[in-house]
């Protein structure tokens, strides 16, 4: 796995050294000289608190020095988190359909199916297109804005 320094977002092999359990130390980033990741001692309430108040060293904390893609177990929860996302899509898109006309109890098998047919395409498709807009204007913007400076390690 890679890791980022979170100030100025240049590539590190290591974010401490480890002397004994519980006695760490952090490394400082060759291209800024600043520590790589501070956030490897706070608390993970500070963590959220920065990530709530969008601080971008906190979410490079995050996405790069935590969160590990290649990691099968992180796979596992991506899969069960867009399951578990579309089931509650699903669900507000049935209870929105609910509170729109009372659904009888004699209701027809045939009907049911057909609503159920028409919910799934509304949640499958409605988020292909969100996340399919969503990716493409953040490949965009990205394109615009500079990236962060790496010339860091360049010379390796
Ligand atoms: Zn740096």
């Amino acid at each position: 796995m890679e890791y980022r320094c979170v100030e100025c977002g240049g590539r590190m092999t290591t974010l401490f050294v480890q002397y004994s359990p519980g006695n760490i130390r952090l490394m400082k980033c060759g291209n800024c000289k600043a520590v790589a990741d501070e956030y490897i001692e706070c608390e993970p309430i500070i963590i959220l608190i920065d990530l709530i108040l969008h601080k971008t060293k906190a979410y490079t904390h995050l996405l790069y020095n935590v969160i590990d893609p290649q990691a099968p177990s992180f796979q596992g929860l991506l899969w069960k988190s867009t399951f578990g996302f579309l089931l509650l899509d699903a669900y507000r898109s049935l209870f929105l359909e609910r509170s729109k006309e009372e659904w009888g109890l004699s209701m027809s098998f045939a009907s049911l199916l057909w609503r159920f047919q028409k919910m799934l395409m509304d949640v499958v498709f409605g988020n292909i297109m969100f996340l399919s807009t969503f990716l493409l204007s953040m490949r965009v913007l990205f394109s615009t804005f500079p990236r962060p400076l790496r010339s860091g390690n360049a010379h390796l």
